[in-house]
This record gives structure tokens, C-alpha cells and sequence, in this order.
């Protein structure tokens, strides 16, 4: 199927609780826009409160259900942090219908040789390990709901490794390891664990990347999000452990 031909119903996420890591910018903040839209109430993550507020202000004044905002450094996040994290979520809402792990950062683009140890430590953490361990933290409330999607973010460069791409390619290839020993592993009815590949995006990371690109030439945000929504709603039920291709 090509995910841009999609066509959610407009109540496709209607009473879904779903949590969007990094949505204060880039995918992550079309996404959060876009499921508020088709009826889930956001939980909107990031590291920069007042880039949440606006989405968070957009979000309301469009009348879509109102979001909630939970800023964490996942750079630098402790236990306690996640402990928190989950005790905030389980008290407002008491159950968990959805994760997009969409924050990430590209760290630099250069060879291993002289790849900075600092950097590798630092994508590790935001790209690797901080969705690993809040995954393994929200399980439980994932478990409480009827009918939850987990949804890791990986790359191009995360299927194969590619020259100068360091911790990034690597992250990203661990992380759709994660996604499948989950979904391997997960002995629970009614929960899944998938990748999503976005393909070059108009955002701050692909200009980064690719300085001497047009972003003119590339899929805006909102364009890729019919994927995005697929993965989230219930007429990919029957994919687990799978990681797509969003503009394929
Ligand atoms: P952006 O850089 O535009 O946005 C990344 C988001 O992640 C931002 O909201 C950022 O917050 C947040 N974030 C970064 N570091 C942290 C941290 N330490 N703690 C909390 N939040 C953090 O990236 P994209 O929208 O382009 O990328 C989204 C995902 O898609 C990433 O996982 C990326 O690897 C993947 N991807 C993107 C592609 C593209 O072409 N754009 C292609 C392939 C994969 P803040 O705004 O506050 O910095």
C-alpha cells in the first residue's frame, strides 16, 4: 500500500490517549497536530516548554481535545525523572493508548575515526536508550489499554549503516532492534511495536544533514502524515514488529 494515498477516518484516534516524544518541532509537532485532529488527546513531550505551549495553544484553538504537556531532557533524564514521568500519566489519564518515539537528534556527520565520544554518548541517550527505557517504564499503562501502538522512529540509515552517519545510524539501527525484540517478546493482546521510516523531511534535522539541499525539493511534515497516522489508529492492527517506509 502507499501510505499517502491513506485515508484515516476523521475519528480514527477518537479517546485515544497518545504521547508524541518531541513534539515541539518538526514531525513530531505535525504529528501531535494530526492525531489531535483525528481525536486523541496529546500528550506533548519535549525539552523546550515554550515550543509546547504553542502547539499546545494550536492544538486547543483548532477544538481538538485539549493535550497535556510533559517536558523532559531525555539527554539527561534519571529514574526519578521517569518515575515522575509515569506517575503524572497514570494519575490524569490511568492508561496509555499510544507512544510516537519521535524525538531525535542527528549528532555529526563524519567518520568513526574521528567520531567525538561525547556526541556518540549523546544521540545514545536521546535516540537509543530514552525510548527503550520509557517504553519499558509505560508498559504498564500501555497494557491497561484496549487497544495501544507503539511507534519507533527510525531512518534510511536505519535498515542499512552508511559512510559518516556515526551514533545517528547506529542508534537508529539498534532502535528498530528494540521495536522488534519488544514486539517479540510482548505476550499481550492488545499491544504492538512497529518503525517508521519518515523519508527526507522539510525539518531542522534534514537541513542540518543536507545543508547545500532545497527543502523546497522535500515532503513537508504534514505531508507524510497519513503513515504516521496508519501506524497510531487500528487499521494497521495486523502489523507488529514491522518497520515501513513512509514515502515508498
Ligand atoms: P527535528 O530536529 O526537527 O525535531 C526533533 C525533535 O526532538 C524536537 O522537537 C526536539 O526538541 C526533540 N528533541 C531532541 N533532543 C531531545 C532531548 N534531548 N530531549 C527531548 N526532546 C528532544 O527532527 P525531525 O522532525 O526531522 O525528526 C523527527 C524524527 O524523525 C527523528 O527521530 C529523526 O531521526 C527521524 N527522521 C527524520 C528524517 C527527516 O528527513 N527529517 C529522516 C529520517 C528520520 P527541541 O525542538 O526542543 O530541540
Amino acid at each position: 500500500m502507499k501510505y499517502s494515498e491513506y485515508k484515516p477516518r476523521p475519528d480514527l484516534l477518537k479517546d485515544r490517549i497518545i504521547l508524541v516524544t518531541g513534539a515541539g518541532d518538526g514531525i513530531g509537532r505535525a504529528a501531535a497536530l494530526s492525531y489531535a485532529l483525528h481525536g486523541a488527546t496529546v500528550v506533548l513531550h519535549g525539552r523546550t516548554l515554550n515550543k509546547l505551549e504553542v502547539i499546545y495553544d494550536e492544538i486547543e484553538s483548532l477544538g481538538a481535545p485539549q493535550p497535556a504537556i510533559l517536558p523532559l531532557q531525555l539527554s539527561s533524564a534519571s529514574p526519578r525523572d521517569y518515575e515522575l514521568l509515569v506517575d503524572t500519566l497514570d494519575k490524569q489519564f490511568g492508561r496509555l493508548d499510544g507512544i510516537l518515539h519521535n524525538a531525535g537528534i542527528l549528532g555529526e556527520r563524519t567518520e568513526l575515526e574521528n567520531y567525538p565520544a561525547d556526541i556518540w554518548d549523546d544521540v545514545m541517550a536521546v535516540n537509543l536508550r530514552a525510548p527503550f527505557v520509557l517504553t519499558q517504564e509505560l508498559l504498564p499503562l500501555l497494557k491497561k489499554s484496549e487497544s495501544a501502538s507503539v511507534v519507533f522512529a527510525s531512518s534510511g540509515v536505519g535498515r542499512e549503516t552508511r559512510e559518516r552517519w556515526g551514533a545517528y545510524s547506529v542508534s537508529k539501527i539498534a532502535i528498530e532492534a528494540v521495536s522488534e525484540l519488544f514486539a517479540k517478546e510482548n505476550t499481550h493482546p492488545n499491544l504492538r511495536f512497529n518503525c517508521i521510516n519518515p523519508g527526507a523531511t522539510r525539518t531542522a534535522m534534514r537541513a542540518k544533514a543536507f545543508p547545500d539541499e532545497d527543502p523546497k525539493t522535500l515532503a513537508t511534515p504534514e505531508m507524510i502524515m497519513p503513515a504516521y497516522l496508519y501506524l497510531m489508529g487500528d487499521d494497521s492492527l495486523a502489523l507488529n514488529g514491522q518497520s515501513i517506509d513512509d514515502q515508498d
